[in-house]
Order: structure tokens, then sequence, then C-alpha cells
């Protein structure tokens, strides 16, 4: 089979590339413009004419997805701006309401090939902020940040902006597949995996421009909820081969954790040549920390089975330390 990988060149999205590569498929990749596929080339090198790369300029416009959808089997659509750095949170909201529902529009009309569609959701999109530890499953949506985003516009906090784009961009994708129902060749899989880690694949050329959620590890305070990179690259195989996974939302994760943990995890770390905090070892074992997940469904639907902090945190030093960071 084949299958369109969209924001091909992002963190996750080379991850999944290179997951589907190595389970036989065929894939094309999506990127805004011919040199962000440059890198990708190079790293696909091996696998001749089973990687390609399409140019999709912008993905909040019209039938832009309509040349990128033909002949492929199945979707992977990962592109959406992950930053917080928008004052307005139409700089989110729209690339990531129109890029998912552009997508689904160009695959419906254009996409006669596709069977299954898989959109990178977030646990962004379930959890909302409750006074005491909560533990989220499927069945929660963060309504909450769309009400704070619809009511506070630019003053809002630039997380609610990000998690409210999620949300929407997510609900327009399931609202799709009830308007077009039964007229759809393909179905709808939706992955929501918490906060990505682990080593990196796609181009970064020094560590400050390394993505979101790359960018926290070592370094931030708090605490929430991971997932190595390499699990949820693959997760998107699976949503993709499980005919169980059509028309379920699934979230993807590991257990809750204290920044603190992670650098427990890491004595190694302070030999690399990054500049790991220490913080206080042991410090915050006995706090719940204030949000986690069920992922059990991702287990039995999916099969998943979960790389551990150990694992992440040692393959993210190695990482860095062979990049001279
Ligand atoms: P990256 O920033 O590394 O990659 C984002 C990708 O989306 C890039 O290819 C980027 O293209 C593309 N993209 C962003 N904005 C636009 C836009 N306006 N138009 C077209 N393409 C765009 O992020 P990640 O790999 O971390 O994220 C990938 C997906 O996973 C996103 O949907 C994100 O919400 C989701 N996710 C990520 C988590 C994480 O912790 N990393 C956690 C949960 C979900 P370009 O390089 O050209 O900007």
């Amino acid at each position: 089979g084949k299958v369109l990988v969209s924001g091909a060149n992002g963190f996750l999205a080379v991850w999944v590339v290179r997951a589907f590569l190595e389970n036989g498929y065929a894939v094309r990749g999506a990127v805004r413009s011919a040199d962000k596929g440059v890198h990708l080339s190079k790293i696909f090198k091996e696998y001749g004419e089973k990687f390609e790369v399409v140019e999709v300029p912008d993905i909040t416009k019209k039938g832009a997805f309509d040349e990128a959808v033909k002949g492929v089997d199945a979707i992977a659509h990962t592109a959406s701006p992950y930053h917080f750095k928008a004052d307005d949170p139409a700089e989110l909201l729209e690339p990531a309401i129109k890029g998912t529902v552009g997508m689904l529009e160009s695959a419906r009309r254009c996409g006669t090939a596709v069977k299954r569609i898989v959109v990178t959701s977030s646990t962004a999109a379930v959890l909302h902020d409750e006074p005491t530890p909560q533990t989220f499953t499927e069945a929660d949506w963060d309504d909450q940040a769309v009400e704070t985003v619809q009511r506070d516009g630019r003053n809002a906090s630039n997380v609610h902006k990000y998690r409210a784009s999620k949300t929407l961009a997510e609900r327009a994708a399931w609202d799709f597949t009830k308007t077009h129902g039964a007229s759809l060749t393909w179905d709808l899989t939706v992955l929501n995996p918490p906060l990505i880690l682990g080593p990196i694949l796609h181009e970064v050329p020094s560590p400050s421009l390394l993505n979101t959620s790359a960018l926290q590890i070592f370094v931030s305070g708090g605490g929430g909820c991971w997932v190595d990179v390499r699990d949820i690259a693959l997760a998107h195989v699976l949503a993709v081969k499980k005919e169980a996974a059509g028309g379920e939302r699934i979230v993807i994760g590991r257990e809750a954790f204290w920044w603190q943990d992670w650098l427990d995890a890491t004595p190694e770390a302070a030999k690399a040549n990054l500049k790991y905090q220490k913080g206080k070892p042991g410090s915050q074992k006995d706090i719940i920390p204030p949000v986690s997940y069920d992922a059990s469904k991702s287990v039995r639907i999916l099969g998943m089975e979960y790389r551990d902090m150990e694992e992440t945190a040692r393959d993210v030093v190695s990482d860095y330390e062979e990049r001279g960071w």
C-alpha cells in the first residue's frame, strides 16, 4: 500500500514516514516547499522509489491536497502548527482546522483508493483544567480551552490557543465523517498522544531550534504525560493496519511524570554537553501529577507496547551527544 503523510518534515512525521517504510509501505510525504523535502530524500534514499515528496504550499487553501491524495490507500495527517508563540489565535486555528477538513475533503473528492485516514490529534483535545488530579479518557474533550479562546481571543494563554486548535480540528474531522457518512470510501481514526519525546530524525540546525516538545526535555519544570516518538509513530502504522481502529478515538501514551523523573532517569545526562538541570533527585516522588490518561484502549485495539522513560531518556542523550549538543 501507499500512504500520504502530511507535514512530513516535522519531528513526529519523519518517524511516521520511517515506520511506514519499515513496514513495507510506500510513502508520499507532503511538505510546504521543495527545500523541506531535501533532508527527507537524503535520509530515505535507501527506499528508492518507495519514498517521494510532494509540495503542498498552503494547506488552508481549498483543494490543497487534491493532487497529493491521488493513488494513496491511506493518509496520516500530522501537519498542524504546534507552538506557543501565536498572538492571534487564528494563526493556530486556521491551519489546524482548515488543514484537517481540507485533507478530508480532498480525500472525499479525489482519493478514490483511500480506505483509512489517521488524524494526529492530541491529549490537548482531551484534557481540561481541574482543581484535583484527574485521569482522562477518550470520553473527555477540551471544550474548556475552546470557550476560553472564544471569550478571551488574543488575551487567552498561548497554551489554551494551541489546545483549542487541536480540539476544534478534531471535532471538525468527526463532524465531517458524520456529514458525509456512507458516501466515503474510508473511515477515520484519531490518535491523541500527550507530549512526544525522543531522539530526532528531522532537520534541526541547532538545539535552540528544536520543535516545541523536544525543546522541553530536561529543562522544564512541572509535570505531564509523555510518549516516545517511535511508539506514537508506530501507532500511526497500526491505526492503518488494524480494521478495528476505524471510527475510533485513541489515547496513546505512558504514565504521568514530573520533570524531575526525567532528570533522575538520566545520570549520563550530566556527562553530555547539554545544560541539563539536576533538580532535587527524588523530590517529587510522592506527589500525584495533576493530569494522567487511561491509554488501555491503545493496548486493546492497536496492541501498543510502550518504551519506558529510561530508554527514551538514554536515546535522547546519546542522540544529542552524537550531534555535539
Ligand atoms: P513540528 O513542529 O515538528 O511539525 C509540525 C509539522 O506541521 C511540520 O511539518 C510543519 O511544517 C507543519 N505545519 C505547521 N504549521 C503549518 C501550516 N500553517 N501549514 C502547513 N504545515 C504546517 O511538530 P510535531 O512533530 O511535534 O507535531 C506533529 C503533530 O503532532 C501536530 O499535529 C501536533 O499537534 C501533534 N502533537 C504533537 C505533540 C508533541 O508533543 N510534539 C503532542 C501531541 C500532538 P513546516 O516545517 O513547514 O512549518
